[in-house]
C-alpha cells in the first residue's frame, strides 16, 4: 500500500500530481486508486478498484478539479478484499468537521481496535485498517482541542505498522508509527508545495526535493506554508523498519533510511555470493526485484551477468493474482527466457526472495527448457519463515515453502541444480548500509517488535517449533 499527498497555499491542479506521484507507487499496490482534492474544506474522491491508470482518465482528473491540498492512495491486499468499498482515501464527516484519510502499512492490533469500538456501537462499512483508523482519530477527537492533538492520541492505540496521511480543510497531517516499520518522507517543490510519499521515487516523479523521513513516531503538520513536528511518540518504541523494503518492496530508484535501495539489493547479491559461491557460465537476475542482487553476484563472483529473462512490462505482479492456477499461469506470460543467453549455460538464478516457491520452480523449468545445462537458485533473502503481520500480507505459514521443507527438499522441488539464501548474519550487514537504528527481519528470525495479533496467536503455536529452516 501506499500515500502520496501534496500540500501548498495556491489552488492548483493537485489532482494530476497525486496522479502521476501514484503512478510512481503503483508497485506498492495494484488493487485499487484513489484521490480526494481538498479545495477550501470541500473535498472531492473518486476511487475505485483497478491500477492508476484504470481508475483514472482525463475526465476523472479534471471532475476532481482544483485544491490547495490533495491525498491519494493505492492498495494492496489479500484474498477477496478488492471490492471496491476497500479503496482508500475514505471521507469522514465527523461531530467537529471532516477528514480525508490514507493509510500504508498494516496494525497489528486493528483486529482488537475493531472489536473494541463495535462494542460500542459502531458499525464498519469495509475491512480496511483505515477505517479502524478514522474511527479511533474521531473518537479522540471529541475530546481534543485540535485534530493533530487527537491523531497523536490515536497515535499511542496503535500498534503496528502504519504510515498516515490525514487531510482536515485547513492541515495536512503525516504520521509514522512508533516502531517505523513503513517508510514515509516528504520533500518540496520549487513552487513550495509540500510533497509527502511512502518512497522517494515518487517524490522525483513530480520534481520534488526529498528533505527528509519521517522518524519512527513522527507526526508532521503542514498548515499555510509552515511545517509543524510533533514528536511526542518518538523513541517510544525501538525502530524495527522492515528488511523487505530493501530486499523487494521499495523500488531500487529509491533512498529509504538514507541508503539507496539499488545499493543495498547489490550488496545483497555480493554477499550471497561470498556465502553461496558455484560454478557457473552466467548470472541471471529474475526481474525485476532481483535484478540488483544479481549484478551484486556476478560482480562478487567474477561470472559474467547476464541477460536471461525478459519481463512483460504490460502485466503486473505476478503475486497479486488471486488463486493459485492464475498466479502459475501468469509466470509464463510475464517472464520468457533468452535462449542465446542461458542455452548450453550453467546459470546462477538470483531472486529477491523465495516465498511460496511457485515462481522460481517455473523460472527452473523455464530456463532448462530454453537449454540451461544447470540452474543454481540463489535468494538474496534468507528463508522466509514466519508470516508477516505488518502489511505484506503473507500472514500464514502454511503456504511458506520453507517452512515445510528443508533446502535440500526445496532444491528438488524446484528442479534446481543447487540453492543457497542469504544468511541471517548478512542481513545486518545489508541493515549498515542504512541509518536506521533498528531492522524488523521477523519474517526471517521470528522477532517481532510488536505482539502478534490475538486472531493469529494459536493457529501456529504446533508448527513454530517445527521450523526447518
Ligand atoms: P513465490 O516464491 O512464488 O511466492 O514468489 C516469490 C516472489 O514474489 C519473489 O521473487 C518476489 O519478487 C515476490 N514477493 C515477495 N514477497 C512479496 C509480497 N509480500 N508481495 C508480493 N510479492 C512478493
Amino acid at each position: 500500500m501506499a500515500v502520496f499527498g501534496i500540500v501548498g497555499n495556491e489552488k492548483t491542479s493537485v489532482a494530476s500530481s497525486v496522479y502521476y506521484g501514484l503512478f510512481a507507487l503503483q508497485h506498492r499496490g495494484q488493487e485499487s486508486a484513489g484521490i480526494v482534492v481538498n479545495d477550501d474544506g470541500v473535498f472531492t474522491t473518486h476511487r475505485d478498484s483497478g491500477l492508476v491508470d484504470e481508475v483514472f482518465d482525463h475526465k476523472s482528473l479534471n471532475a476532481l478539479g482544483k485544491g490547495n491540498m490533495a491525498i491519494g492512495h493505492v492498495r494492496y491486499g489479500t484474498l477477496g478484499t478488492k471490492e471496491r468499498v476497500n479503496a482508500e482515501p475514505i471521507v469522514v464527516n465527523h461531530i467537529k468537521g471532516r477528514m480525508a484519510i490514507a493509510t500504508s502499512g498494516k496494525l497489528s492490533n486493528a483486529a482488537e481496535l475493531k472489536r473494541e469500538l463495535e462494542l460500542a456501537g459502531h458499525i464498519f462499512h469495509t475491512t480496511i485498517d483505515a477505517e479502524v483508523v478514522s474511527c479511533v482519530i474521531t473518537k479522540e477527537r471529541l475530546t481534543s482541542a485540535s485534530i493533530e492533538e487527537a491523531v497523536s492520541r490515536a497515535m499511542s492505540k496503535f500498534s503496528g505498522g502504519l504510515c498516515l496521511l490525514l487531510m482536515s480543510p485547513q492541515k495536512m497531517i503525516a504520521a509514522r508509527d512508533r516502531y517505523g516499520l513503513h517508510p514515509i518522507c516528504y520533500g518540496q517543490r520549487e513552487d513550495g508545495q509540500y510533497v509527502i510519499a511512502d518512497e522517494s521515487c515518487a517524490l522525483d516523479s513530480v520534481g520534488a526535493t526529498l528533505i527528509r523521513e519521517l522518524d519512527p513516531g513522527e507526526i508532521i503538520v503542514f498548515q499555510g506554508g509552515s511545517v509543524k513536528s510533533l514528536r511526542d511518540h518518538c523513541g517510544e518504541c525501538p525502530e524495527s523498519l522492515c528488511i523487505f523494503e530493501y530486499i523487494y518492496t521499495a523500488r531500487p530508484d529509491s533512498s529509504i533510511a538514507g541508503c539507496a535501495v539499488h545499493k543495498a539489493r547489490r550488496r545483497a547479491g555480493a554477499l550471497l555470493a561470498k556465502a553461496h559461491p558455484v560454478e557457473a557460465d552466467i548470472v541471471v537476475g529474475v526481474p525485476d526485484s532481483g535484478l540488483d542482487a544479481a549484478i551484486g553476484y556476478a560482480g562478487e563472483s567474477g561470472i559474467p551477468y547476464g541477460i536471461g529473462l525478459i519481463k512483460n512490462k504490460y502485466i503486473g505482479r505476478t503475486f497479486i493474482a488471486p488463486g493459485q492456477d492464475v498466479r502459475e499461469d501468469k509466470v509464463k506470460i510475464k517472464l520468457n527466457p533468452v535462449r542465446d543467453t542461458v542455452a548450453g549455460k550453467r546459470v546462477v538464478l538470483v531472486d529477491d526472495s523465495i516465498v511460496r516457491g511457485t515462481t522460481c520452480a517455473k523460472l527452473v523449468k523455464l530456463l532448462k527448457s530454453a537449454g540451461a545445462k544447470e540452474v543454481h537458485l540463489r535468494s538474496s533473502a534468507p528463508a522466509f519463515i514466519n508470516p508477516c503481520y505488518y502489511g505484506t500480507d503473507i500472514d500464514s505459514k502454511d503456504s511458506l515453502i520453507a517452512c515445510n521443507h528443508t533446502v535440500e527438499e526445496i532444491t528438488k522441488i524446484t528442479g534446481a541444480d543447487s540453492l543457497g539464501y542469504l544468511r541471517l548474519e548478512d542481513v545486518t550487514e545489508i541493515c549498515k548500509s542504512g541509518n536506521a537504528k533498528g531492522y524488523c527481519t521477523a519474517c526471517f528470525d521470528g522477532k517481532y517488535p510488536t505482539e502478534i495479533p490475538k486472531k493469529y496467536e494459536n493457529k501456529y503455536d504446533n508448527k513454530i517449533s517445527e521450523n526447518k529452516k
